[in-house]
């Protein structure tokens, strides 16, 4: 059995982890966002690419859930020496041989679908892990800074530095209109036999993936049932601030306000059927109207066991 998902870093990651539980005997294509890449000191950084494949890979920092374990942060120590900035974004040097090595392989010519995959005969993450694109594409978020004023600026620099704590006028995919499916993203969801959206941020992650031209047709016409599964628990995120880039884009922080917003493909959007917690049950039942199959179970991902479940879950969905 063929599966695509489409894959932020943390969420993603982590609901991967539990489908390859799952079903192992499944050939799993993972797009990954990376409209959350930055350049820094020289290196190219691809923050949700990694998160991927350290998890699946197994040399991830679990308690974080970005970069890698039994890190060391030597590097940032001396670039702080020289006043180097930017310091507030988390690089250790583990993670730093990562991204020298990609960098240094583009530099050569590869392109980062070529480059992914040769990260990943190192970690061996169980997928086929794609970019969603090799072009250039970033997330900006305009927001008013205190003593800027209104201003666009990069995604990490609102989400890390910032923390989120400006509100978000718009956010935008920088060069997606231009940018181009990678190679095998189209075939893979259009010969999947089930595409997943896992719960993954629905405006920077998943929303970032289908903003680039051609993924969001192949998704609405697939012949593979296309399911989704909540991001949001009893009205909040879970952990992070989705919830902050929810408002930049009108939509509720609410289970049943993203599944409307994905919409349903017999109206012209993007899923078949919504898997849901429990404590959102109440509102599960105005979904069916708007064409959507709903499930409603436990989608806390604490273990991987439980991860498990709620992969078969939407398996069975
Ligand atoms: P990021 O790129 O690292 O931010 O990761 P993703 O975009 O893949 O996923 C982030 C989202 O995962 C958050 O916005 C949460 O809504 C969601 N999330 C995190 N933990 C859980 C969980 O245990 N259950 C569910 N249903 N969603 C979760
Ligand atoms: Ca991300």
């Amino acid at each position: 059995v063929r599966i695509t998902v489409l894959a932020g870093g943390i969420g993603g990651a982590k609901f991967i982890t539990g489908l390859k539980l799952a079903r192992p005997d499944a050939h799993i294509t993972v797009i990954g966002n990376t409209a959350d890449d930055i350049w820094l000191f020289g290196l190219k950084i691809c923050p949700d690419l990694d998160t991927l494949m350290y998890t699946l890979g197994g040399g991830i920092a679990t308690e974080k859930g970005w970069g890698r374990d039994d890190e060391s942060w030597r590097i940032k120590q001396e670039l702080a020496e020289y006043g180097a900035e930017p310091t507030w974004f988390g690089l250790g040097d583990l993670d730093f041989a990562t991204h020298i090595y990609r960098t240094s392989l583009l530099t050569n010519g590869l392109s980062l679908t070529q480059v992914t995959a040769r990260l990943c005969e190192r970690w061996q993450p169980g997928v086929e892990l794609l970019p969603m694109t090799d072009v250039r594409v970033e997330t900006n978020v305009v927001v008013d800074l205190p003593g800027e004023g209104v201003k666009a600026i990069h995604f990490q620099e609102w989400w890390v530095k910032h923390q989120a704590k400006y509100v978000a006028k718009s956010i935008t995919q920088v060069g997606a209109e231009s940018a181009t499916p990678a190679p095998g993203v189209i075939d893979a969801i259009a010969g999947a036999d089930l595409v997943l959206l896992p719960p993954s941020n629905p405006v920077v992650s998943i929303g970032a993936i289908l903003s680039v031209p051609g993924i969001a047709d192949a998704i609405k016409s697939t012949k593979a049932p296309v399911v989704g599964v909540s991001p949001i628990i009893g009205d909040a995120p879970v952990r992070g601030m989705a919830d902050a880039c929810l408002r930049a884009i009108g939509v509720d922080t609410t289970a049943a306000a993203v599944a409307l917003h994905y919409g349903s493909r017999s109206n012209g959007g993007l899923i078949d059927a919504w898997l849901m917690d429990e404590v959102d049950a109440a509102s599960a039942n105005y979904l069916p109207a708007a064409g959507l199959k709903v499930d409603v179970g436990p989608l806390w991902m604490t273990t991987p066991a439980t991860t498990a479940e709620i992969a078969k879950r939407a398996l069975r969905l």
